[in-house]
């Protein structure tokens, strides 16, 4: 099988190597299609995923109700300039307040981008002395210059240097590092309450709650990026709605508009107005496309259920990988928060997500030895068992 240009994965591969910035490692597989939890490649071979586009792909590969709004919005208006209003950006804006605390968005396409955008609006909203952001080590915002520095990897940093100012790290859920390094220059705490490229490390509910009462004695804006663990991924609709804490500042991409590209930084409606105009802008931000997907997307998780499935489907995996875990010596943690699944292995993971493919299963790995997976919240139970079955063939090939 070939897709419209014909093209197998060898020629695809070849095509890139001529012409593609190869910035990424890429598998030598052409992806050409995809339904729910399955793609298939140009070979004709069908994949089990369980990391649909990199955590985008929230509601599986072509939802269909999201197909469908798509479809009809791109032969209705394709773009609009942000000079306008458009009913469709306001409403899912709204819909986003709705579910999450009361305030007001500012729509862009990206992680990265949402995250540039909170970190102007620290500075912007705070006196202008503060300017310093603490962040967290093993965390992850992006590649645009400011949020690489955000990024506290060394490894994102190497040779970008100099990197941006005011940037501070502290250990992940040291809260007592936080409060040794803010001071009357810092304007806000940024932080995933849910590190995903950092491992599946969940917050303790402490640390949050900790860092809540510290922003608020120090006049510092609390930021949580949940471009990873936000939308329905956790069983929640934000990832905040776990432990009890509401942050000023909340970052939303990925998974946002089911596959489409699109993103958000939402905030409070006092904070809000310090975004004033002229200050930031997104020519794409908020365009119909990705508005009518960001609706679709919502509307799909509440009528068909899947916050509650997400929930059971996560609950299932960690029952399966609990049990692989007192069989499979490689395995020295399981992490699990709805659909954000974590396995430590005390081997590097990259031979473990090889043995999957070969078993066409689709996995990531991250900080070298922990895999990652992000499902779709439609997946099926017996989709988690046979995704468990091969991961436990994999490891048992690697031991
Ligand atoms: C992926 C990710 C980003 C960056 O998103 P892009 O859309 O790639 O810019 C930022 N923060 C977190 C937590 C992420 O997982």
């Amino acid at each position: 099988m070939t897709t419209a240009s014909g093209l197998s994965s060898a020629e695809t591969v070849d095509l890139f190597k001529r012409y593609v910035i190869p910035n990424y490692n890429r598998y030598p597989v052409n992806l050409v299609r995809g339904e729910g939890s399955h793609v298939w490649d140009s070979e004709g071979n069908r994949y089990l995923d369980l990391f649909p586009g990199w955590g985008c792909n929230l509601l599986g590969h072509c939802p269909q109700p999201l197909v469908e709004a798509v479809q009809e919005q791109v032969a209705t208006l394709i773009h609009a300039p942000n000079t306008w209003h458009m009913d469709l950006q306001g409403r899912w804006a709204q819909m986003l307040s709705e579910r999450s605390f009361d305030g007001q968005a500012f729509f862009c396409n990206s992680g990265a981008e949402a995250n540039e955008a909170a970190i102007k609006l620290a500075r912007l909203h705070t006196p202008k002395e503060k300017y310093k952001i603490i962040t967290f080590e093993g965390g992850f915002h992006g590649r645009t210059l400011a949020a690489v520095t955000a990024t506290a990897q060394p490894k994102y940093h190497e040779g970008l240097g100099p990197l941006v100012a005011g940037f501070q790290y502290a250990p992940f859920a040291d809260l007592e590092a936080v409060k040794g390094l803010a001071d009357d220059e810092t304007c806000a705490v940024l932080v995933e309450p849910v590190q995903g490229e950092g491992g599946i490390r969940v917050a303790p509910a402490a640390f949050l709650q900790g860092l809540r009462e510290l922003c608020d004695e120090r006049g510092m804006l609390l930021m949580f990026d949940e471009v990873q663990a936000g939308f329905g991924r956790t069983g929640e609709w934000f990832a905040y709605q776990n432990f009890g804490v509401t942050p000023d500042v909340m970052t939303l991409a990925k998974a946002l508009c089911g596959g489409i590209a699109g993103a958000a930084m939402l905030t409070t409606r006092e904070i809000a107005p310090s975004l004033r105009p002229g200050m930031h802008a997104a020519t794409f931000g908020g365009n119909p496309i990705a508005a009518r997907a960001g609706i679709a997307a919502i509307e799909m998780i509440e009528s068909e259920g899947l916050l509650e499935n997400a929930r059971r489907i996560g609950d299932l995996f960690r029952e399966r990988l609990s049990s692989l875990e007192e069989r499979i010596s490689l395995i020295r943690e399981v992490r699990v928060l709805g659909l954000m699944v974590g396995v430590e292995l005390t081997v590097p993971g990259a031979p473990v997500v090889e043995g999957c493919l070969k078993r066409k299963l689709l996995i990531n790995c991250t900080q070298g030895n922990v895999i990652r997976l992000l499902p779709a919240m439609n997946l099926a139970p017996e989709q988690v068992d046979e995704g468990c079955e091969i991961l436990a063939q994999a490891l048992e090939e690697a031991t």
